[in-house]
Parts: C-alpha cells; sequence; structure tokens
C-alpha cells in the first residue's frame, strides 16, 4: 500500500484531493492520535479531517509536521464552530485552527453546520470566501448543507462551495442532494461512511447487514471495505475513522477491487434514510 494507491478528485477550482482520508473524530488521548496518525501515514493515508470541536488539532499538527512528509503532501481539513458565524469570528477562529494546526495554510476549510436558528451562514461564507482569496486556504465548502442552505449560498456567493461533508452511507444514500451537489460542481464528502461510531451495534447495525456480508464473501473484502468501496464508486470523498492498525490497513485497501454495476445498484436499494446524527436544520448549539 502506498500514498499513490489513493485517487485524487479535482475540485472545482482544480486542486487535487484524496478521495479517502482519515476521520480523526473521537482519537482524543494523545498516544492514541500518535498512533493513528503515524500508523495512518506509513499506510498512505495523506488526508485528515478534524475540527474544533474534536479537540485534537493540536495533536493532529505535531504528530504531521514531526513525520517529515512534506506540507504540500499532506491535506488538511478543518471547520468553522457553529458559534463563529460572525464575520469577525469566523477569520479569528480559522486563525486559531491554524495556529493548532501549526500550519500557515490549510488545504480545505468547512463550515461545521448551517445552524438555521443563527441564520448566518452566508455571512460566515464571506468570510471563507475571504480568506480563500487571500490565499490561507486551497479550499472551501461546507458541512450538512442541504439543498435548501446550498442555494441560499448560491444566491449570495462570489465563489462557490467546492465540498460538501454530509452523513452519508449505505443505509442514507442521500442520492437526490449527492446528485444536486455534483450538478453544482460540489464534491459530497461522507462522514459516518461506516454507519458511525456504533456500527456493529444499535441504532446503526451496517457492518452486520446480510447483504453487505454476503458481498463481502463474494469479494474476498471485509464488510468495512465493500461499505468504503460503494462510497469510491459512488464518486463520494469519504474519511472512515479508526485508531486500530488493522482497520486502518483494511480501510485503505480498497483501491484493488471493483464492485460490478449490479452489486453498486443492490447496495444503493439499502438506502432506508437512516440518519444516526443530528438533522442539519435541528443541529445548534451543539459544538
Ligand atoms: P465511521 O462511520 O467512520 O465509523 C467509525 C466506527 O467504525 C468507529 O467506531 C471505528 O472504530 C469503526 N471502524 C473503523 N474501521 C473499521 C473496520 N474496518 N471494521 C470495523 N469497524 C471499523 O464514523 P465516524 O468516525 O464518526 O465518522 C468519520 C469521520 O467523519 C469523523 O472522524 C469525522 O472526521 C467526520 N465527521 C464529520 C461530521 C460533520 O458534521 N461534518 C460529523 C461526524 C463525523
Amino acid at each position: 500500500m502506498a500514498s499513490e494507491d489513493c485517487p485524487l478528485v479535482t475540485l472545482a477550482n482544480g486542486v487535487r484531493m484524496p478521495q479517502l482520508g482519515l476521520g480523526v473524530m473521537l482519537i482524543n488521548e494523545r498516544e492514541q492520535i500518535e498512533t493513528a496518525i503515524s500508523k495512518a501515514l506509513a499506510i498512505g493515508y495523506r488526508a485528515f479531517d478534524t475540527a474544533p470541536v474534536y479537540g485534537n488539532e493540536e495533536g493532529v499538527g505535531q504528530i504531521v509536521k514531526a513525520s517529515g512528509i512534506k506540507r504540500e503532501e499532506v491535506f488538511l481539513t478543518s471547520k468553522l464552530p457553529n458559534s463563529q458565524h460572525a464575520y469577525g469570528d469566523a477569520l479569528k477562529a480559522f486563525n486559531l485552527s491554524m495556529k493548532k494546526l501549526k500550519v500557515d495554510y490549510l488545504d480545505l476549510y468547512l463550515i461545521h453546520w448551517p445552524v438555521p436558528k443563527y441564520d448566518r451562514y452566508c455571512e460566515a461564507w464571506t468570510a471563507l470566501e475571504k480568506l480563500y482569496r487571500d490565499g490561507f486556504v486551497r479550499a472551501i465548502g461546507v458541512s450538512n448543507f442541504h439543498e435548501h442552505h446550498l442555494r441560499k449560498i448560491f444566491e449570495m456567493c462570489e465563489i462557490k462551495p467546492m465540498v460538501n461533508q454530509l452523513e452519508c452511507n449505505p443505509y442514507l444514500t442521500i442520492e437526490p442532494l449527492r446528485s444536486f451537489c455534483h450538478e453544482n460542481g460540489i464534491w459530497p464528502e461522507a462522514w459516518f461512511p461506516l454507519g458511525g461510531p456504533l456500527n456493529g451495534g444499535p441504532p446503526n447495525n451496517l457492518l452486520a447487514d446480510q447483504t453487505i456480508n454476503s458481498l463481502s464473501k463474494k469479494y474476498g473484502k471485509t464488510p468495512a471495505q465493500v461499505v468504503l468501496r460503494w462510497e469510491i464508486q459512488e464518486n463520494v470523498i469519504t474519511i472512515p475513522k479508526s485508531s486500530n492498525p488493522s482497520h486502518l490497513e483494511e480501510n485503505f485497501s480498497i483501491f484493488d477491487f471493483t464492485i460490478c454495476e449490479e452489486d453498486m445498484v443492490l447496495i444503493s436499494s439499502l438506502n432506508c434514510d437512516r440518519r444516526v446524527g443530528p438533522h442539519p436544520d435541528k443541529c445548534e448549539d451543539l459544538f
């Protein structure tokens, strides 16, 4: 396995981003971050998805820096906290993330949630546009934005979002929203790509799903690999989380097989709109 195994997607502004990265939510212990990121880099992961609310930007930055891998070979994403949508607050929050990550630019910065209660995400977007124009971030985007939130951004923006990070997996395929994103030059990126932290147990049992398990036998791959491969072939960027070395390897070993069209349709048919995380119109002060 090597970093070259992972395909790069081209965002609307030409920036290239690994289609598979490591999500680091809930990897908080210093030792755990060190093991996870060092192992991931050795396997070939080059993209890391963090956020201030995960409480690990400092650790992520230190370990990436200490790895000796050139800054331009690593793709770092962070996010704007929900309470920081005012223009000046957004600029400050971005600077704090850069400081914690110990970098002088970010690769991707996302508005974490639209938080309709505040109705300030358009104002926040103007701050992201400024950061982008000033060269502090190579690409800008949103997270948890549904079509109506995106349409509001389109009405006022000078630069369209390049990525929309969304809860997405075979139980929540959000096909119309993903199509809308692609039609507008926005790459969908899946969070809870394996069904979320509770996979294998209630409320989401995606990796124990019978269809996924029968395809796992058919392709000689694990259920997690089948699910992640489906996401890759659906033109979604995916960021499974793990700090377990064998899971990290497993999740990266998905570029040596292809799911046939018929099985892709079968996996997509598992959709039951099962959302485990909060609904974007209801997520308010969480972070
Ligand atoms: P996930 O779907 O990646 O599931 C992770 C769970 O699966 C973990 O409990 C992990 O231990 C387990 N796992 C990982 N690899 C496995 C394997 N091969 N076999 C069996 N189990 C395996 O959910 P997640 O970590 O919560 O989400 C991924 C990332 O998405 C987060 O780390 C974070 O970066 C991002 N995220 C973003 C938002 C947002 O609002 N933008 C919300 C939640 C998560």
